[in-house]
């Protein structure tokens, strides 16, 4: 919003359907099976870790682990 108030005429905004959080792209689901990426030890559940470049990261506390597995 650019502080630009639009007078009367405009009362409802048109709905539009919000994209679902990008929390939920964490979370893969094959068959009757939840997935859940890897969440941040220091935040608890809720915060993931983001995988990059073989290791987690934290965007919160900036914690980091390396990813080990292959
Ligand atoms: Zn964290």
């Amino acid at each position: 919003m650019a502080g630009k108030k639009k007078s009367a005429g405009q009362g409802k905004k048109p709905h539009k359907n919000k994209p679902t959080s990008k929390k939920y792209t964490k979370y893969t689901i094959s068959g009757d099976k939840v997935t859940r990426a890897k969440c941040c030890p220091r935040c608890g559940p809720g915060v993931f870790l983001m995988d990059s470049q073989g290791r987690l990261y934290c965007g919160k506390c900036h914690y980091s682990e390396f990813n080990t597995k292959k």
